[in-house]
């Protein structure tokens, strides 16, 4: 039995008593425990959300602009280094049209994962070309 369940079997002990004041007592210990309870449970789960991204913590490394995680043996992915320096959200990095760019699906940021990407140089026609005269 339980912590709850052994109070709730005391207070039928002491309910046969005819001590209203112990009923009384023992009924808020009740109410405490079941609060306590109460608060196990969601210091229990935030633990366990700690724990997690502690695991990725330890798993990430900060290179070109964003953070990357290698998941068994896989392929490293970007993950937004906004995203997880201010809330600890590992939050993938989706690519856009140019490989060398992707963007943040949560922050919207444009990062560039691609150091070695350059722009492509654009050619001007000159003036004198056949088009001028339009
Ligand atoms: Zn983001």
């Amino acid at each position: 039995m339980g912590l709850l369940e052994n109070i709730k079997g005391g207070i039928e002990v002491i309910q046969k008593s005819d001590n209203l004041d112990l009923v009384k007592q023992m009924m808020a210990i009740q109410t405490d425990a079941w609060t306590m309870s109460e608060e196990n449970r969601v210091l229990k789960e935030e633990n366990n959300i700690l724990k997690e991204k502690l695991k990725i913590k330890e798993k990430l490394i900060y290179k070109d602009n964003s953070y990357w995680m290698e998941e068994k043996g896989n392929v490293p992915e970007p993950y937004c280094s906004r995203c997880w320096d201010k809330n600890q959200n590992a939050v993938h990095l989706h690519l856009c049209g140019n490989p060398a760019f992707a963007t943040c699906p949560s922050c919207k940021v444009q990062v560039q994962i691609d150091p070695d990407y350059k722009e492509p140089k654009i050619t001007i026609p000159n003036s004198k070309s056949k088009w001028s005269s339009y």
